[in-house]
């Protein structure tokens, strides 16, 4: 834990360093020593110290003062650390002054210069008040903070990137927090722009971009080398394991993705079908287990960065980020999976992270503890999300257009969701609206055989509604299928026997692209089966194909 801080404040050189030395000879193991040589250059630490996360124990601040005298300052001092203790320092002239600042500020004690000898005049108060002062204290958070709006956006993109990339943070509320809001307005002179992410060393960023997360928690956003064997777009099952078995076998292996490491599968409450996890394990359990396996090895992960184009330079494949930057390499494999299908009905994009969530929003379902939730999807994922909501809410309503879920979900969630009294299947039923000002209350309903619609208070609405493709980028480069998903070896349209434009004289190896070195796997591949376990079975048997490709150029 950093230690607390005492701030001493004089105008006069020689009363500061002494005040600083006797602080210091006593308090130094327990305590920061901080100076400041005026009012203004006193405040301005404090806000420092707001925005790091430091905690000031005490002030001990000289009375007469050019500009602000002490009381003044210790008054503003006090609307940012209520808690610290107030000692002015005064000279015996001052001493109308230290004690009606006892009724106007709260001060707790004054002190005669010179306090000489400090055990006798100095160290007795200074003990007294901060034990009184660390029995009433609670540290602190000492990570990230992140102050912030419970229905923005932005703010919510930004709690699901660091909790999608496992790193911790404390939440600050700015309209519950009033000092949490005050700091705020501190940092950024208004609440327009959230949020505000606080960090113990070093200044804010305010509404930083994902990538400027990246880089200042410490993830890897830029690559190490300018070249690589193998370059993996996508940090999803499959690409973890082809990244992983890339590095086994001795590739010098980099691997680019644009959120974070997990995929689909991160964002799962419980993924239970996967083999070796018989309680199952969770989707965050899972891929900090993946990517700690791929780095021992040698992997190279970057997280934050979308790969936006590959250009071909035989032999070489050139992979563009989205910073600008490229790296080279001889082969690539294309793990990007895919995306979620957003729902077109009014209301639903407005209120999208202000009680509207795709997936299964883990950071959020807490926060709906004893409330009404609904969820639209009849998939697996969705019921694995209405089987995880039971837990907090006190009423889970799942909306499926089709008559039930035995067209679309595994038997075992099916008898899962059946033993759950807090949760309620709607079938042949969509949503048609998402009511709410700031944040959703309430949706409409539409009966989809009948027609008939209803309204439903509720608040929160999790979206599974399909996925599609992640090849969007890539599209001018590999062939895809009617619906976007990309085609290889054998799947690969043919023209006198040989994919079109290929101009090798050997056919595209499995999970091969239309161009030679780069390949697809993973749920991005047609053809592919859309679990975890066959994503990270093709990620792995992918790296055959690139061997053998690598054996070529
Ligand atoms: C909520 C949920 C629960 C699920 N539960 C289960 C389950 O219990 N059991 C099961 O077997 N399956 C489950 N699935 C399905 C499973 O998660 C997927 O089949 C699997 O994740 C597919 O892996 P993938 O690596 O091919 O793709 P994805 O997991 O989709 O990963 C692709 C990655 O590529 C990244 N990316 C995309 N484009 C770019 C780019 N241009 N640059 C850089 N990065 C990029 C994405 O950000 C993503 O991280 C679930 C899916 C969801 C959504």
């Amino acid at each position: 834990m950093t230690r607390p801080v005492l701030l001493a404040v004089d105008d006069d050189p020689e009363v500061l360093r002494a005040v600083e030395r006797d602080l210091r000879e006593r308090y130094r193991e327990h305590y920061q020593v901080v100076k400041a040589r005026s009012g203004e250059e006193a405040l301005a630490a404090a806000v420092e110290m707001q925005q790091r996360g430091r905690v000031p124990a005490l002030f001990l601040v000289d009375q007469r003062m050019p500009g602000m005298t002490g009381t003044a300052l210790l008054a503003e001092l006090r609307k940012h650390f209520p808690a610290a203790k107030k000692v002015l320092l005064t000279a015996y002239a001052d001493t109308d002054a230290a004690i009606a600042s006892i009724n106007e500020i709260g001060l707790d004690h004054y002190l005669m210069k010179p306090w000489h000898p400090p055990e006798e005049r100095l160290y007795p108060v200074l003990d007294d008040l901060l034990a009184a002062w660390r029995a009433e204290f609670r540290p602190p958070f000492e990570g990230i903070r992140l102050a912030g709006a419970p229905w923005s956006r932005d703010c919510y993109q930004v709690k699901e990137f660091l909790a999608r990339n496992q790193v911790p943070y404390q939440w600050l509320d700015v309209e519950r927090d009033a000092e949490a809001r005050a700091l705020v307005e501190r940092t950024t002179g208004g609440l327009t722009r959230l949020p505000v992410v606080l960090f113990p060393e070093g200044p804010p960023l305010v509404a930083p971009t994902p990538l400027e997360l990246a880089t200042r928690v410490g993830l890897a956003t830029r690559a190490e080398q300018p070249f690589y064997d193998l370059i993996v777009v996508g940090g999803g099952p499959a690409g973890l394991a082809n990244a992983l078995y890339g590095a086994t076998e001795g590739l010098s292996t980099l691997l680019v993705e644009q959120n974070a490491p997990g995929g689909q599968a991160g964002t799962s409450s419980r993924i239970e079908n996967y083999l070796g996890f018989p309680a199952g394990v969770t989707g965050a359990d899972l891929a900090q287990r993946a990517t700690a396996q791929a780095r021992r090895f040698g992997a190279e992960l970057l997280t934050a960065q979308e790969v936006v184009g590959i250009e071909r330079q035989d032999p070489y494949r050139i992979v563009r980020l989205a910073d600008g930057s490229t790296v080279a390499c001889y082969a690539v494999l294309l793990a990007t999976g895919t995306s979620v299908r957003t729902l077109d009905a009014p209301g639903i994009e407005r209120l999208v992270g202000a009680g509207v969530y795709y997936g299964a929003a883990p950071g959020e379902a807490a926060s709906y503890r004893g409330q009404h939730v609904a969820v639209v999807g009849g998939a697996n994922s969705a019921g694995q999300g209405a089987v995880y909501f039971s837990r907090f809410a006190s009423r889970v309503t799942m909306l499926v257009r089709s008559r039930g879920l035995e067209t679309s979900m595994s038997r075992y969630l099916i008898d899962r969701i059946a033993t759950l009294p807090n949760v309620e299947v709607r079938p042949h039923t969509e949503v048609a609206e998402a009511l709410g000002g700031q944040h959703l209350e309430g949706i409409r309903v539409r009966q989809t055989e009948s027609g008939a619609e209803e309204t439903l208070p509720c608040a929160a609405l999790f979206l599974f509604v399909g996925s599609k493709p992640h090849s969007e980028r890539f599209a001018a480069l590999v062939e895809r299928d009617e619906r976007g998903f990309v085609l290889t070896g054998p799947d690969l349209p043919r023209e006198r026997g040989r994919p079109r434009g290929w101009t090798l004289d050997r056919d595209p190896f499995l999970f091969e692209t239309n161009v030679p070195g780069v390949f697809a796997a993973g749920d991005v591949r047609a053809g592919a089966n859309r679990r975890v376990a066959a994503a990270v079975g093709e990620g792995s048997a992918a790296i055959y194909s690139i061997q053998r490709y690598l054996e070529t150029v």
